[in-house]
Protein backbone atom coordinates (compact mmCIF):
# COMPACT_ATOMS: atom_id res chain seq x y z
CA UNK A 1 0.00 0.00 0.00
CA UNK A 2 1.01 3.45 0.00
CA UNK A 3 1.46 5.13 2.63
CA UNK A 4 3.44 9.00 3.44
CA UNK A 5 6.31 8.44 5.96
CA UNK A 6 7.89 11.07 8.09
CA UNK A 7 11.90 10.41 7.95
CA UNK A 8 13.05 13.58 9.92
CA UNK A 9 11.86 16.85 10.41
CA UNK A 10 10.07 18.45 7.64
CA UNK A 11 10.82 15.09 5.73
CA UNK A 12 8.02 13.42 4.16
CA UNK A 13 7.79 10.87 1.57
CA UNK A 14 5.40 8.55 -0.37
CA UNK A 15 6.61 5.02 0.02
CA UNK A 16 5.15 1.60 -0.12
CA UNK A 17 4.98 -0.31 3.11
CA UNK A 18 3.06 -3.36 3.84
CA UNK A 19 -0.77 -3.85 4.42
CA UNK A 20 -0.74 -3.90 8.24
CA UNK A 21 -1.63 -7.42 9.62
CA UNK A 22 -4.34 -7.42 12.02
CA UNK A 23 -4.64 -9.87 14.62
CA UNK A 24 -8.32 -11.36 16.35
CA UNK A 25 -8.85 -8.82 18.22
CA UNK A 26 -8.27 -5.72 15.62
CA UNK A 27 -9.63 -4.41 12.50
CA UNK A 28 -8.26 -3.45 9.24
CA UNK A 29 -9.56 -0.23 7.70
CA UNK A 30 -9.01 1.53 4.10
CA UNK A 31 -8.87 5.16 5.07
CA UNK A 32 -11.14 7.40 3.03
CA UNK A 33 -10.27 10.88 4.61
CA UNK A 34 -7.68 11.81 6.99
CA UNK A 35 -7.53 15.38 8.80
CA UNK A 36 -4.26 17.38 9.05
CA UNK A 37 -3.73 18.57 12.73
CA UNK A 38 -1.77 21.18 14.22
CA UNK A 39 0.04 18.84 16.45
CA UNK A 40 0.96 16.71 13.46
CA UNK A 41 2.16 19.68 11.93
CA UNK A 42 4.48 20.19 14.97
CA UNK A 43 6.15 16.84 15.15
CA UNK A 44 6.62 16.82 11.85
CA UNK A 45 8.38 20.24 11.32
CA UNK A 46 10.29 20.24 14.54
CA UNK A 47 11.11 16.47 14.84
CA UNK A 48 10.11 16.05 18.40
CA UNK A 49 9.51 12.32 17.76
CA UNK A 50 11.85 9.65 16.25
CA UNK A 51 11.09 8.69 12.48
CA UNK A 52 9.92 6.98 11.00
CA UNK A 53 6.18 7.24 11.49
CA UNK A 54 3.19 7.07 9.84
CA UNK A 55 1.06 10.44 11.09
CA UNK A 56 -3.17 11.29 11.05
CA UNK A 57 -5.14 10.45 13.67
CA UNK A 58 -8.53 12.40 12.29
CA UNK A 59 -9.11 9.12 10.42
CA UNK A 60 -12.43 7.97 8.37
CA UNK A 61 -12.70 4.67 6.48
CA UNK A 62 -14.66 1.48 5.32
CA UNK A 63 -13.64 -1.37 7.47
CA UNK A 64 -12.35 -4.19 5.14
CA UNK A 65 -11.21 -6.79 8.23
CA UNK A 66 -12.44 -7.87 11.30
CA UNK A 67 -10.57 -9.81 13.41
CA UNK A 68 -12.69 -13.67 14.06
CA UNK A 69 -12.62 -12.03 18.13
CA UNK A 70 -14.30 -8.99 17.57
CA UNK A 71 -18.25 -7.75 17.65
CA UNK A 72 -20.51 -5.50 16.00
CA UNK A 73 -18.37 -4.78 13.27
CA UNK A 74 -18.51 -6.09 9.75
CA UNK A 75 -16.61 -5.49 6.42
CA UNK A 76 -18.23 -2.40 4.81
CA UNK A 77 -18.93 -0.58 7.87
CA UNK A 78 -18.08 2.90 7.18
CA UNK A 79 -16.71 4.28 10.60
CA UNK A 80 -14.98 7.35 12.20
CA UNK A 81 -11.67 5.93 14.23
CA UNK A 82 -10.45 7.55 17.61
CA UNK A 83 -6.42 6.85 18.47
CA UNK A 84 -6.26 7.27 22.38
CA UNK A 85 -8.66 5.81 24.50
CA UNK A 86 -8.26 5.34 28.56
CA UNK A 87 -8.59 2.54 30.44
CA UNK A 88 -10.93 3.96 33.34
CA UNK A 89 -9.55 2.03 35.59
CA UNK A 90 -6.49 3.62 36.81
CA UNK A 91 -5.82 6.51 39.55
CA UNK A 92 -6.12 9.55 36.62
CA UNK A 93 -8.98 8.10 35.07
CA UNK A 94 -10.71 7.42 38.29
CA UNK A 95 -10.02 11.23 38.51
CA UNK A 96 -11.36 11.68 34.53
CA UNK A 97 -7.99 13.27 33.80
CA UNK A 98 -7.62 10.66 30.94
CA UNK A 99 -5.34 12.32 28.90
CA UNK A 100 -2.68 11.60 31.81
CA UNK A 101 -3.66 7.32 31.55
CA UNK A 102 -1.46 5.35 31.08
CA UNK A 103 -3.36 3.19 27.79
CA UNK A 104 -4.48 6.26 26.84
CA UNK A 105 -1.01 7.57 25.88
CA UNK A 106 -0.55 4.37 23.63
CA UNK A 107 -1.57 5.25 20.30
CA UNK A 108 -4.07 2.18 19.38
CA UNK A 109 -4.24 3.11 15.34
CA UNK A 110 -1.29 2.68 13.25
CA UNK A 111 0.22 1.69 9.42
CA UNK A 112 3.35 0.57 10.01
CA UNK A 113 6.66 1.56 12.76
CA UNK A 114 5.79 3.09 15.92
CA UNK A 115 2.05 3.44 16.10
CA UNK A 116 1.45 7.47 15.23
CA UNK A 117 -1.79 7.48 13.40
CA UNK A 118 -1.42 6.03 10.56
CA UNK A 119 -3.87 8.21 8.78
CA UNK A 120 -1.70 9.28 6.08
CA UNK A 121 -1.79 5.96 4.60
CA UNK A 122 -3.97 3.36 2.47
CA UNK A 123 -4.78 1.17 5.24
CA UNK A 124 -4.90 1.51 9.02
CA UNK A 125 -4.39 -1.45 11.61
CA UNK A 126 -7.15 -0.25 14.24
CA UNK A 127 -5.84 -2.25 17.40
CA UNK A 128 -8.57 -3.71 20.46
CA UNK A 129 -8.20 -0.66 22.70
CA UNK A 130 -9.27 1.66 20.98
CA UNK A 131 -12.24 -0.07 19.26
CA UNK A 132 -14.04 1.56 22.01
CA UNK A 133 -13.75 4.77 20.08
CA UNK A 134 -14.69 3.59 16.64
CA UNK A 135 -18.16 5.13 15.43
CA UNK A 136 -20.18 4.29 12.50
CA UNK A 137 -21.32 7.08 10.19
CA UNK A 138 -24.38 6.74 9.19
CA UNK A 139 -25.80 6.08 5.56
CA UNK A 140 -26.46 10.09 4.66
CA UNK A 141 -23.30 11.34 6.34
CA UNK A 142 -19.87 11.70 4.26
CA UNK A 143 -16.44 10.04 5.47
CA UNK A 144 -14.94 14.25 5.43
CA UNK A 145 -17.94 14.53 8.26
CA UNK A 146 -16.38 11.49 9.96
CA UNK A 147 -12.81 12.82 9.91
CA UNK A 148 -14.12 15.55 12.14
CA UNK A 149 -14.80 13.88 15.18
CA UNK A 150 -11.66 13.43 16.16
CA UNK A 151 -10.99 17.50 16.54
CA UNK A 152 -14.73 18.31 17.78
CA UNK A 153 -14.49 16.16 20.35
CA UNK A 154 -11.36 17.69 21.80
CA UNK A 155 -13.39 21.03 21.98
CA UNK A 156 -16.27 19.66 23.59
CA UNK A 157 -13.74 17.86 25.93
CA UNK A 158 -12.09 21.44 26.86
CA UNK A 159 -15.66 23.37 27.25
CA UNK A 160 -16.89 21.09 29.40
CA UNK A 161 -14.17 22.36 31.88
CA UNK A 162 -15.52 25.38 31.39
CA UNK A 163 -17.96 26.83 34.27
CA UNK A 164 -20.17 28.76 32.23
CA UNK A 165 -24.12 29.38 32.50
CA UNK A 166 -26.50 30.19 29.23
CA UNK A 167 -26.36 33.83 28.85
CA UNK A 168 -22.26 34.04 30.25
CA UNK A 169 -20.14 35.45 27.51
CA UNK A 170 -16.85 33.97 26.27
CA UNK A 171 -13.94 35.20 24.05
CA UNK A 172 -12.42 33.16 21.82
CA UNK A 173 -9.44 34.07 20.52
CA UNK A 174 -8.43 32.76 17.17
CA UNK A 175 -10.69 32.17 14.68
CA UNK A 176 -9.28 28.91 12.33
CA UNK A 177 -10.81 25.58 12.30
CA UNK A 178 -10.97 24.96 15.97
CA UNK A 179 -11.45 28.34 17.22
CA UNK A 180 -14.49 28.16 14.83
CA UNK A 181 -15.44 24.92 16.82
CA UNK A 182 -15.48 26.38 20.32
CA UNK A 183 -17.26 29.44 19.09
CA UNK A 184 -20.25 27.30 17.52
CA UNK A 185 -19.97 24.78 20.09
CA UNK A 186 -20.38 27.63 22.81
CA UNK A 187 -23.44 29.00 21.11
CA UNK A 188 -25.34 25.95 20.74
CA UNK A 189 -24.67 26.01 24.96
CA UNK A 190 -25.75 29.75 24.68
CA UNK A 191 -22.98 30.77 25.66
CA UNK A 192 -22.24 34.41 24.08
CA UNK A 193 -19.25 34.47 22.27
CA UNK A 194 -16.66 37.58 21.62
CA UNK A 195 -14.53 36.15 18.47
CA UNK A 196 -11.17 37.58 17.55
CA UNK A 197 -8.81 37.17 14.81
CA UNK A 198 -6.46 38.85 12.75
CA UNK A 199 -7.76 37.65 9.48
CA UNK A 200 -11.29 39.84 8.39
CA UNK A 201 -12.26 36.92 6.36
CA UNK A 202 -12.10 34.55 9.66
CA UNK A 203 -13.70 37.56 11.50
CA UNK A 204 -16.58 36.99 8.79
CA UNK A 205 -16.32 33.59 9.13
CA UNK A 206 -16.82 33.69 13.53
CA UNK A 207 -20.06 35.60 12.91
CA UNK A 208 -21.66 32.85 9.94
CA UNK A 209 -20.76 30.46 12.77
CA UNK A 210 -22.77 31.97 15.53
CA UNK A 211 -20.22 34.33 17.27
CA UNK A 212 -22.10 37.76 18.57
CA UNK A 213 -19.33 40.00 18.27
CA UNK A 214 -16.14 39.36 15.88
CA UNK A 215 -13.71 42.01 16.67
CA UNK A 216 -9.97 42.08 15.40
CA UNK A 217 -7.84 40.80 18.08
CA UNK A 218 -5.05 43.52 18.11
CA UNK A 219 -7.50 46.36 17.67
CA UNK A 220 -6.07 49.02 20.62
CA UNK A 221 -10.03 49.41 22.30
CA UNK A 222 -10.79 46.17 22.34
CA UNK A 223 -10.61 46.12 26.06
CA UNK A 224 -13.11 49.03 26.06
CA UNK A 225 -15.27 47.32 23.82
CA UNK A 226 -15.44 44.33 26.51
CA UNK A 227 -15.59 46.86 29.11
CA UNK A 228 -18.85 48.30 27.82
CA UNK A 229 -20.01 44.94 26.49
CA UNK A 230 -20.12 43.00 29.98
CA UNK A 231 -20.84 46.79 32.08
CA UNK A 232 -17.35 47.05 33.20
CA UNK A 233 -17.22 43.23 34.31
CA UNK A 234 -14.83 41.10 31.94
CA UNK A 235 -15.66 37.85 30.63
CA UNK A 236 -16.77 34.90 32.22
CA UNK A 237 -14.10 33.12 30.34
CA UNK A 238 -11.82 33.04 27.37
CA UNK A 239 -10.01 30.52 25.03
CA UNK A 240 -6.89 30.94 23.83
CA UNK A 241 -7.10 29.19 20.23
CA UNK A 242 -3.64 30.84 19.16
CA UNK A 243 -0.15 29.69 20.44
CA UNK A 244 0.53 33.45 21.35
CA UNK A 245 1.61 34.32 24.88
CA UNK A 246 0.55 37.90 24.22
CA UNK A 247 -2.99 36.41 23.90
CA UNK A 248 -3.16 34.63 27.41
CA UNK A 249 -2.08 37.99 28.83
CA UNK A 250 -4.76 39.80 26.82
CA UNK A 251 -7.34 37.07 27.42
CA UNK A 252 -6.19 37.07 31.48
CA UNK A 253 -6.86 40.92 31.07
CA UNK A 254 -9.95 40.45 29.64
CA UNK A 255 -11.84 37.63 31.73
CA UNK A 256 -13.36 39.20 35.37
CA UNK A 257 -12.89 38.28 38.55
CA UNK A 258 -13.11 34.37 39.46
CA UNK A 259 -13.24 33.83 35.34
CA UNK A 260 -10.96 30.94 33.07
CA UNK A 261 -8.60 31.02 30.58
CA UNK A 262 -8.31 27.89 29.06
CA UNK A 263 -5.49 27.54 26.96
CA UNK A 264 -5.86 25.03 23.93
CA UNK A 265 -2.60 26.15 21.66
CA UNK A 266 0.28 25.90 23.73
CA UNK A 267 1.78 22.35 23.04
CA UNK A 268 5.04 23.18 22.56
CA UNK A 269 7.26 23.06 25.53
CA UNK A 270 10.47 24.81 27.01
CA UNK A 271 8.78 28.58 26.44
CA UNK A 272 8.09 29.87 29.91
CA UNK A 273 5.75 32.86 30.01
CA UNK A 274 5.36 36.01 32.16
CA UNK A 275 2.26 36.20 33.21
CA UNK A 276 0.94 38.47 36.70
CA UNK A 277 0.08 35.44 38.98
CA UNK A 278 -1.65 37.72 41.24
CA UNK A 279 -4.46 37.87 38.74
CA UNK A 280 -4.35 33.84 39.62
CA UNK A 281 -3.76 34.14 43.47
CA UNK A 282 -6.00 37.99 44.16
CA UNK A 283 -8.16 38.03 41.03
CA UNK A 284 -9.29 34.02 41.77
CA UNK A 285 -8.79 33.89 37.48
CA UNK A 286 -8.14 30.55 36.71
CA UNK A 287 -5.85 29.11 34.04
CA UNK A 288 -6.25 25.93 33.01
CA UNK A 289 -5.47 23.89 29.73
CA UNK A 290 -7.00 21.10 27.81
CA UNK A 291 -5.51 18.58 25.70
CA UNK A 292 -6.75 15.78 23.40
CA UNK A 293 -9.48 13.86 23.28
CA UNK A 294 -12.58 12.00 25.96
CA UNK A 295 -13.88 8.94 24.44
CA UNK A 296 -16.78 9.34 26.82
CA UNK A 297 -18.07 12.26 24.92
CA UNK A 298 -17.71 10.51 21.81
CA UNK A 299 -21.64 9.66 21.38
CA UNK A 300 -22.33 13.08 21.93
CA UNK A 301 -20.05 14.76 19.70
CA UNK A 302 -21.42 11.88 16.99
CA UNK A 303 -24.55 13.07 17.22
CA UNK A 304 -23.68 16.50 16.85
CA UNK A 305 -21.81 16.12 13.66
CA UNK A 306 -24.07 13.48 12.18
CA UNK A 307 -27.45 15.38 12.97
CA UNK A 308 -25.81 18.70 11.62
CA UNK A 309 -26.68 20.78 14.65
CA UNK A 310 -23.05 21.38 14.48
CA UNK A 311 -22.69 21.18 10.52
CA UNK A 312 -18.98 20.87 10.16
CA UNK A 313 -18.62 20.69 6.19
CA UNK A 314 -17.94 24.54 5.96
CA UNK A 315 -14.98 23.69 8.09
CA UNK A 316 -13.36 22.01 5.42
CA UNK A 317 -11.82 24.26 2.90
CA UNK A 318 -9.12 21.86 0.80
CA UNK A 319 -8.64 18.27 0.05
CA UNK A 320 -5.36 16.85 -0.89
CA UNK A 321 -4.62 13.20 -2.56
CA UNK A 322 -2.46 10.99 -0.51
CA UNK A 323 0.96 11.70 -3.04
CA UNK A 324 0.26 15.68 -1.83
CA UNK A 325 -0.05 15.31 1.79
CA UNK A 326 3.58 17.28 2.44
CA UNK A 327 1.58 19.87 0.28
CA UNK A 328 -0.91 19.57 2.99
CA UNK A 329 0.73 19.79 5.81
CA UNK A 330 2.85 23.13 4.34
CA UNK A 331 -0.78 24.74 4.04
CA UNK A 332 -2.17 23.66 7.23
CA UNK A 333 1.22 25.14 8.92
CA UNK A 334 0.85 28.68 7.09
CA UNK A 335 -3.33 29.19 6.90
CA UNK A 336 -4.88 31.39 4.06
CA UNK A 337 -7.50 33.76 4.85
CA UNK A 338 -9.39 30.95 2.54
CA UNK A 339 -7.86 27.83 4.64
CA UNK A 340 -9.76 26.30 7.47
CA UNK A 341 -9.57 22.17 7.59
CA UNK A 342 -7.26 20.79 5.47
CA UNK A 343 -8.19 16.79 4.72
CA UNK A 344 -5.74 14.25 2.73
CA UNK A 345 -8.18 11.85 0.91
CA UNK A 346 -5.97 8.39 0.01
CA UNK A 347 -8.82 6.99 -1.87
CA UNK A 348 -8.87 10.16 -4.79
CA UNK A 349 -6.18 8.70 -6.84
CA UNK A 350 -7.40 4.96 -6.82
ZN1 LIG B 1 -5.65 16.17 16.23
ZN1 LIG C 1 -6.49 4.94 32.98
Amino acid sequence: MRAVVYRGPNDLRLETLPVPRVGSTELLVQVAACGVCPTDIKKIQYGTVPPPRVFGHETSGTIVRVGGRVRGFQPGDRVALHHHVPCLDCHYCRHRAFAQCATYKRTGITAGFEPAGGGYAEYVRVRSFVLEGVVKIPRRNTFLEGAMLEPLNTVLKAVQRLRLQPGDRALVIGQGPIGLMFTRLLELRQIRVVATDLMPERLRLARKFGARHAWPGDHPRLADRVHRLTRGRGLDAAIVAVPSDDAVRQALALVRGAGQVLLFAHTRRGHPAAVDLATVCVDEKDLLGSYSSDVTLQAEVARLVFSRRFDVRPLITHTFPLSATAAAVALAAQPQPNSLKIVVQPLSER
